[in-house]
């Protein structure tokens, strides 16, 4: 889960990193006020999801109240990388006389935190790799071990230097190595990482990304994700303990399991369909999840058919089953239902679907080359 600059500064300042006071607003007449409160020369900066805001026009210097607010008007509802700036951060400009880099991420096959070290800060680290290659100093720390003066400060003083400099990125680098192992994050950056003209550092930008494989351990997490990342569907499946992801095709999709999901998808695209959707059903037992997938894929105006995938294993064919009709009697359903259903409680499932008509195919096969045409038909119908 990526989260805004203003959120990750918020982090880095709770886990002692210096950051410049700042304040995320919606509208031009509050970067006004804010930057009044804060106190001139500030940034104006877009907050949205994807790097380059800078290049793109989306971090701008303001040296008055009058100037931030015409700044913000400029930058909000402007479009980066497709998405549209709907916050600015108003934060204290900091006067930089160098810029450096600093970042941890992940190294899974060293099972080791990597840190990434650089006195040509500013620029993205793909680029400072491209061009200077030279001036990047990168060091494993053992997630076992965690970080040692010993092994690691010598490491960081060849990016961070002179001495006073290197104290300080040491101090900075326990703090968000302290961050990145308590809330279990896959980065946290901060280029740059800013050194004022009377030596002290601050970061003047900050990302941080979250492990969502670790979010269940951080509730207090949920509270930063950004609607915008996720079609309003993604939203609404995530609140209903579906995992969803939205597609272009036409053929909603309901499978129990992830693999089984891809497999279907795969079948669906061979046989010339493409689907709408991966939506897993599995994990537990419950026809209430049937009628909450079929609730999301149907918002959807593409959705022809929809494929009912199940190799019941801890999802039930008779749970699946009542789920089906509980959606029939609740919903209405313009498209054609195809279901194919084996695996647990195969029997019961099957006749409580032949009780109200319905009838379901055991073979995949046939039921994704069904679905496939049935799709076609409504589309050309
Ligand atoms: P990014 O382009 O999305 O990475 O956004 P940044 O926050 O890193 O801003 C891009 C560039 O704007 C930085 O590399 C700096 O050169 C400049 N910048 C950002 N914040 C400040 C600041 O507080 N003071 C000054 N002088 N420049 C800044
Ligand atoms: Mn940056």
């Amino acid at each position: 889960m990526k989260i805004h600059e203003y959120q990750a500064k918020a982090f880095l300042k709770e886990y002692g990193v210096p950051v410049p006071e700042g304040r995320a607003v919606a509208t031009p007449e509050e970067a006004g006020a804010a930057a009044q409160s804060i106190g001139c020369p500030v940034m104006v900066k877009a907050q949205v999801l994807v790097g380059g805001r800078g290049k793109a026009g989306g971090v701008k210097m303001a040296r008055t109240v009058e100037e931030a607010e015409a700044r913000a008007r400029e930058i909000l509802g402007m479009k980066i990388k497709g998405i549209v700036v709907q916050k600015v951060l108003v934060a204290s400009a900091v006067d930089i006389a160098a810029e450096f880099y600093l970042s941890l991420t992940v190294d899974r096959a060293a099972r080791a935190i990597q840190c990434i070290a650089s006195a040509s800060g500013g620029m993205e680290i793909e680029e400072i790799a491209k061009t200077q290659p030279d001036r990047i100093v990168t060091f494993s720390v053992p997630a076992s071990r965690g970080l040692d003066r010993k092994a690691h400060f010598q490491e960081l003083s060849r990016a961070f230097a002179p001495s006073a400099v290197a104290e300080q990125a040491w101090k900075i680098l326990g703090e968000i190595y302290r961050l990145f192992t308590e809330k279990d994050c896959l980065l946290v950056e901060i280029n740059p990482c800013a050194q004022t003209p009377a030596g002290t550092l601050v970061a003047a930008d900050a990302k941080v990304i979250f492990d969502d494989n670790a979010l269940y351990k951080h509730p207090e997490l949920e509270t930063c994700r950004s609607p915008e990342e996720y079609s309003a569907d993604e939203m609404d499946a995530r609140a209903a303990g579906l995992s969803f992801v939205s597609l272009e095709g036409t053929i909603g999709c309901i499978v129990n399991g992830a693999g089984l999901s891809m497999a279907t998808m795969d079948l669906i695209k061979h046989f010339g369909g493409s689907p709408a959707n991966f939506l897993d059903v599995g994990g537990s037992s419950n026809p209430q999840k049937v009628l909450n997938a079929l609730r999301i894929i149907l918002k959807n105006p593409r959705v022809t058919a929809v494929l009912i995938n199940i190799f019941g294993g801890i999802t039930r064919c008779d749970d699946i089953a009542r789920g089906i009709l509980m959606a029939r009697e609740k919903l209405s359903l313009p498209v054609p239902l195809v279901i194919r259903l084996i695996g647990t409680n195969e029997k019961e499932g099957r006749a409580i679907l032949a009780a109200a008509g319905i009838d379901a195919y055991d073979d995949l096969t046939t039921a994704v080359k069904g679905v496939v045409a049935r799709a076609q038909e409504k589309r050309a119908s």
